[in-house]
């Protein structure tokens, strides 16, 4: 094992969103990449925001995509707890030390003085020109603090940011990143019940937990300098930093958020996710019928590129490619179409056995495994996810429900049925009823009998399945039997001739 180190450290507030996937296979591509170590950490510190059932959502999620946590909560490791919850005690003696060292203070604000605070100026923050006229260890008498503390009274600790002085990151993917710390307010970083703020444990923690990078988005580039800062406090090396490219909604314009998914159709949290209440229920990627390595090879992409024309990757091919240097800057689109596209090219290359146990809950018991696979065969060049094997392709599954009527005024014509009538014979007679004897006997009789395949074959493609748009025909006639295809062109050519005759009158 290398000494890189990395963590996916969602707060399990509510399902996990497509851009969280993205961070977790970035550091997960990155620490296999390396040899390194995968961590999940949960940061569940903030309780008033906690989701039952998120964290389950979030591992289950990681465990669909195959990126399975070196160390985590229930999968071991040297530095657990990996659940900040349960490393509450250990997180307040930092924030004491950075106390006495006079970087971080105590203060006693209620609610009140803070909104009073805000009323004075909307823009007023907790800062070096606020902090003096608030309650809190700087503005109390040394014997008033005292006081306070030796009552008990409530308090939380902020951070002494220095003023007016420049705080440099050094991000991976956006070179020198700098903040004056004018700008940036006095963070709490233990609260009142006594638990750390995310930026207290997410540090305490990157530096027990001997992480050597930090792969996060790009909305926490800010918070990394109050981060940079309290490393400098507590004299600890910080991990090296790396910002992802936001998320950019199908539009290519603003974030992609959760209500995207309901507005453009399209998924957003890679499982379903039930918010309970009266809320409608998100179906995710699996649900929308996306293989998962589609969306790995998807995700790789929004923010990152190999730097040559190959996009369909493997997971270790992905691995073996994967470098930070190639991490874009600027937000990525996320291009709905592209991630079908990606389906698509994966669906081809599945298994048909292994689709056939897809969609296996989509169809009735009376199919085998064996139809079911070659039904698989014959449907996934047409198909753009799983879930549409069944439905684009529900000839196979029972009689046409529709038929295409245009199609029939164009194809169909009536001095044609004693031909179709001998076909149907020709082939109830067939000796192999496969797609080999069904294509020759039908190009023979039409051959024979001077007639053109326009004339024929259409329409039996229409009797057969409804639609101009399915599979090869004989491959189908094969799949579907003898009986069914002969029930399909009795009962099909039946119902041409009704629309056909409908659209005369
Ligand atoms: N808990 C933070 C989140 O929910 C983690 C940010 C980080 O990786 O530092 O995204």
């Amino acid at each position: 094992m290398s000494d890189v180190r990395v963590r996916f450290a969602p707060s399990p507030t509510g399902p996990l969103h497509i851009g969280g996937v993205r961070t977790a296979l970035y550091n997960y591509l990155f620490a296999r990449h390396a040899g390194g170590t995968f961590i999940l950490r949960v940061e569940d510190t903030d309780q008033n925001r906690y989701v039952p059932g998120a964290e389950d959502y979030i591992v289950e999620a990681l465990s669909w995509f195959g990126l399975t946590p070196d160390e985590g909560p229930g999968f071991g490791g040297d530095y657990g707890p990996y659940r900040q919850s349960e490393r509450k005690d250990l997180y307040a003696q930092y924030a004491m030390q950075m106390v006495e060292q006079g970087n971080a203070y105590y203060a006693w604000d209620t609610p009140e003085d803070l909104d009073a605070m805000r009323k004075e100026d909307a823009n007023a923050k907790y800062d070096a020109s606020t902090r003096v006229k608030m309650t809190n260890s700087l503005t109390l008498s040394e014997d008033e603090v005292r006081s306070r503390l030796d009552n008990g009274a409530p308090f939380v600790i902020r951070l002494k940011m220095p003023e007016n002085e420049d705080v440099k990151i050094t991000d991976l993917v956006r070179g020198e990143v700098t903040f004056n710390t004018k700008d940036l307010d006095d963070k709490v970083i233990l609260k009142g019940d006594g638990m750390p703020t995310y930026h207290l444990a997410n540090i305490v923690d990157d530096h027990l937990m001997k992480i050597s990078h930090v792969i996060r988005g790009e909305e926490w580039l800010s918070s990394t300098a109050h981060h940079v800062l309290m490393y400098r406090f507590m004299s600890w090396e910080a991990p090296q930093f790396s910002h992802l490219p936001l998320i950019l909604k199908p539009t290519g314009k603003g974030k992609l958020s959760k209500r995207d998914g309901a507005k453009f159709g399209i998924p957003v949290f890679p499982l379903e996710w039930d918010p309970g209440k009266d809320e409608d229920i998100y179906s995710g990627f699996r649900e929308f019928g996306f293989l998962p390595e589609a969306v790995i090879n998807f995700l790789a992409f929004l923010g990152w590129n190999p730097g040559t024309e190959q996009e369909i990757f493997s997971i270790t091919e992905l691995i073996e490619a994967f470098s930070i240097k190639r991490i874009v800057k600027s937000g990525a689109r996320f291009d709905y179409d592209k991630a079908k596209w990606y389906n698509q090219q994966y669906i081809i290359n599945t298994d048909d056995d292994v689709l056939a146990k897809m969609i296996r809950s989509e169809v009735g018991p009376e199919y085998s495994n064996e139809y079911l696979a070659k039904a698989c065969g014959l449907m996934k060049e047409r198909v753009e996810s799983v879930g549409d094997i069944a439905k684009v392709g529900d000839f196979l599954f029972g009689s046409p429900t529709e038929y295409d009527a245009k199609m029939i005024r164009k194809k169909y014509k009536e001095e044609n049925d004693p031909h179709f009538e001998a076909l149907t014979d020709a082939l109830s007679k067939l000796d192999t009823f496969d797609a080999e004897h069904t294509q020759s006997a039908i190009k023979r009789y039409i051959g024979d009998n001077e007639l053109s395949f326009g004339a024929i074959m259409p329409v039996l493609r229409l009797a057969t399945s409804g639609t101009m748009k399915g599979p090869d025909l004989f491959e189908m006639m094969e799949l579907l039997g003898r009986d069914e295809v002969l029930i399909r062109m009795k009962d099909g050519l039946g119902k041409i001739k009704d629309i056909k005759s409908a659209s005369q009158s």
